[in-house]
């Protein structure tokens, strides 16, 4: 599997790099998981728009779905004889149902009793805390595992889903001295979070566009110890 980090930031794109989105590519299969503010535009340096197989959203925040409505218009454009399938869940029906759009897409659900297979992908789904419904996913191909926290707060529940996965992507949104009530995980949390799941890398996303990036991963690290960590803003591109 190959992951492509189309934007990182939470909550609003900053100095031309967009909020949430990545590209997930194997077997001829493109996929992709968020399309925040910034993303479409990305996408088109590494695949046409309209190559897209899926794409899969965590929840209904702007960041994470600012720029589907546009990916719509360029799939009508395109006149594509099958709609784009788009997943998302369904606790909040008003936001599912822009997903399909006359001839250009499909909403499909997923739900976090049973896994959903996406072309070669298996997706498997779990609510977070945050204070709209979200899911993170853990994605499977053969033996290789992502997984994704979306959105959240931090909560034990995460360990579990996240166990053993050769790639850990965290909602890294905050620095360690951000505590308390929050929506998002800080960097003490991502870290320590990747370290007693026992995964193999971890890459921080969802950053802040108010702390030096570097100080993020710094911290970071430090929690996770011999676990490698790395954020997008060096690596946008990761084999797994
Ligand atoms: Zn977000
Ligand atoms: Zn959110």
């Amino acid at each position: 599997m190959l992951l492509t980090v189309l934007g990182y930031y939470g909550g609003y794109p900053y100095k031309g790099i967009g909020t949430s989105g990545y590209l997930l590519r194997d077997d001829d299969f493109n996929l992709l998981i968020d399309c925040g503010s910034g993303v479409l535009n990305e996408l088109s340096n590494f695949i046409s728009p309209t190559d897209l197989n899926a794409v899969v959203l965590s929840h209904y925040h702007h960041d994470h779905t600012a720029d589907v409505g546009v990916l719509q218009y360029n799939w009508l454009a395109a006149k594509k004889p099958e709609p784009l399938p788009i997943y998302g869940h369904t606790q909040d029906f008003v936001n599912f149902a822009q997903l399909t759009s006359e001839g250009a897409s499909k909403g499909i659900a997923y739900n976090d009793y049973e896994p959903t297979e996406i072309g070669p992908f298996k997706f498997e789904f779990m609510r977070t805390i945050h204070p709209v419904p979200a899911y993170a996913m853990r994605i499977t191909k053969g033996d290789k595992t992502i997984v994704y926290t979306a959105d959240t707060t931090y909560f034990d529940g995460l360990v579990d889903f996240a166990k053993g996965a050769d790639l850990l992507i965290t909602d890294t949104n905050f620095p360690e001295d951000v505590t308390g009530r929050k929506w998002h995980m800080n960097t003490q949390e991502s870290g320590t979070l990747a370290k007693d799941a026992g995964v193999k890398r971890l890459l921080i996303s969802h950053l802040p566009q108010t702390v030096d990036s570097q100080t993020m991963l710094e911290q970071s690290q430090k929690y996770a110890g011999n676990i490698p960590v790395v954020s997008a803003f060096a690596e946008l591109e990761i084999n797994v």
